[in-house]
């Protein structure tokens, strides 16, 4: 399965920063990594990634609404998304559902929305620290992986990125161990739930991934890329995981799946 490096920018980034766009696209060309390349960035800023980028990687969303349209002030429907550029988006991100009350039922339709829109969406999933003190991280996992997922998942191109939440942002990352052992579960949840299907979707690990410790992570089984924060706002510090990939092929050699 062909890897995805995707990076999520957060509430970060004015046009300024479209540079750091550039500079990753053009690292794509120089050096093509044998991965798909996905940068998300803030909605404000879509349509001039997605020009900046000019095909080079793909551009995506943080969040779209499940809805269609209608009466959502300050809601970005998946098309709209799409229409300005965007060809995945993250959904189900632990810091919506953290800050805005998103449950697995809104998760789960909001992937439902992205699919119909024609975007691939990676759903967000990941126990607390307290859940992974006392040993629930499976449980925790499977349940969000039931509650999280379309039921067309077999249509849809979803991926799913296991984040634990005690590793965003922190430094702390699991051991290989760890993130092997909840990855081979994911896959097991994925393959009760959607068969063939579920073994063919991606599972990114995120969570404090650097150029130091991406290979490590990306050379286990069952991780078929990362999600990526801090270190995808600097080409240098993108570019140093895109280095991290076990090797580099002809990108035209390559089927993107984005
Ligand atoms: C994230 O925001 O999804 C993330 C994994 O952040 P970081 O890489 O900074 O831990």
């Amino acid at each position: 399965m062909q890897p995805l490096i995707a990076g999520n920018w957060k509430m970060h980034g004015l046009a300024a920063q479209l540079s750091e766009i550039d500079a990753i696209a053009a690292t794509v060309i120089a050096r093509p990594p044998a991965a798909d390349v996905l940068i998300c960035v803030p909605a404000t800023l879509l349509f001039r990634a997605a020009q900046t980028a000019a095909g080079r990687m793909a551009i995506g969303g943080e969040d779209c609404s499940a809805e269609v349209c209608g009466a959502f002030t300050g809601d970005f429907s998946a098309a709209m998304l799409k229409d300005a550029g965007a060809t995945a988006v993250i959904v189900g991100h632990s810091e919506r559902r953290k800050h805005h009350g998103e449950t697995d039922a809104m998760v789960a339709a909001k992937a439902k929305a992205a699919s119909r829109s024609g975007l691939s969406a990676i759903v967000c999933i990941g126990e607390t620290e307290a859940q992974h003190r006392a040993g629930n991280t499976l449980a925790v996992c499977g349940e969000q992986i039931k509650g999280s997922l379309p039921a067309d998942l077999a249509r849809s191109g979803t991926a799913i990125a296991y984040e634990p939440l005690w590793a965003i942002g922190s430094g702390h990352v699991p051991t290989h161990d760890q993130i092997a052992e909840v990855h081979q579960h994911i896959r097991k949840c994925l393959m009760e739930l959607a068969a063939c299907a579920g073994a063919e979707m991606r599972i990114l690990y995120g969570g404090s991934v650097t150029g130091d410790n991406a290979h490590g992570i990306l050379a286990l089984e069952n991780v078929d890329g990362v999600l990526i924060g801090g270190a995808s706002l600097h080409a240098v510090d993108f570019d140093a995981v895109l280095r991290a990939l076990p090797d580099r092929l002809d990108r035209g050699s390559l089927p993107t799946q984005l």
